[in-house]
């Protein structure tokens, strides 16, 4: 860490400390140092798999699709399954546990931020979750790991036992809507937060990627911890340019000493 980050480090902590109401955005970013590559870094998804594959209604449309899809997607699952949660996920759940971060949205499904301690019910997956599948027809969800595991044992395509419709993960699809009642939970606390903090976040997706313009312009101070460049750098009051998994450990530190 060079001195004009922990210089930085020590402001955004401040900021925390003062703060009554603190939420925090975290992307894939947060999760690569637990070995799950994002979408935009060279050697991430969009170099292996081709987005348009993801977009709802052409995954609903195509068999061809769905049976590749099914075929490529346990060696991910996999990866997700066995990850263990980084210094930055361990960071946040011990902020949120002093009472210092009121709510973590995030846009990741890989379930990393409960695995290291952070209380489920200060959580928003706004992308949803994917440890679950759902089927598409009557809603009804069961565990990711059984439809892997049919879709190996010769099944192909799995389809839901009550209804017969596709199953697919509870995870938010290109072009699929976000759950109404978690989006507008996330705006009403970005609105009224005193601190946002990004971490991990290229904010390129909507409507997250969103939030910090909202939360900035309702009057919170917004410090974005990233690699790469984000779409609102020229807008935060804090930029730190660093590693989650070193940059949020220290931050708390800060604001936990
Ligand atoms: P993104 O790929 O657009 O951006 C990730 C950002 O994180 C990049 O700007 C990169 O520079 C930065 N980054 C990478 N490693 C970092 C590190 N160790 N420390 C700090 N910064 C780091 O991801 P996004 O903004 O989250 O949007 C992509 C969408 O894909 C989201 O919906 C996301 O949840 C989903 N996704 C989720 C996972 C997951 O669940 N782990 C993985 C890939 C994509």
């Amino acid at each position: 860490m060079n001195g004009s980050q922990l210089e930085l480090i020590e402001q955004a902590a401040a900021w925390v400390l003062e703060s009554h109401s603190t939420v925090c955005l975290t992307g894939a970013g947060i999760s690569t140092e637990s070995g799950i590559p994002d979408f935009r870094s060279k050697g991430g998804i969009w170099d292996r798999f081709d987005p348009k594959d993801f977009e709802i209604r052409r995954w609903l449309a195509s068999e061809d699709i769905q049976r590749r899809y099914w075929e490529v997607a346990q060696d991910g699952y996999n990866l997700v399954q066995n990850a263990a949660p980084s210094g930055g996920h361990f960071a946040l759940a011990r902020l949120s546990r002093h009472g210092r971060l009121q709510l973590l949205v995030t846009q990741n499904t890989d379930g990393l931020h409960q695995k290291a301690g952070h209380e489920p019910d200060k959580i928003v997956e706004i992308h949803g979750t994917s440890h679950v599948c759902v089927c598409v027809g009557c809603g009804s969800k069961l565990p990711r790991s059984e439809v892997h595991a049919r879709a190996q044992g010769g099944e192909g395509i799995p389809k839901c036992e009550d209804c017969g419709c596709l199953l697919k993960p509870d995870a938010v699809f290109f072009g699929e809507g976000l759950c109404p009642e978690k989006l507008s939970r996330v705006v009403e606390a970005s609105k009224r937060a005193e601190v946002f903090l990004v971490a991990g976040s290229s904010l390129a997706v909507r409507p997250a990627g969103g939030l910090p313009e909202r939360a900035r312009k309702a009057g919170a101070r917004l410090v974005i911890v990233n690699e790469g460049p984000t779409r609102f750098d020229a807008k935060a009051d804090i930029r730190i340019q660093g590693k989650t998994g070193e940059v949020l450990p220290a931050l708390v530190d800060a604001v936990l000493a």
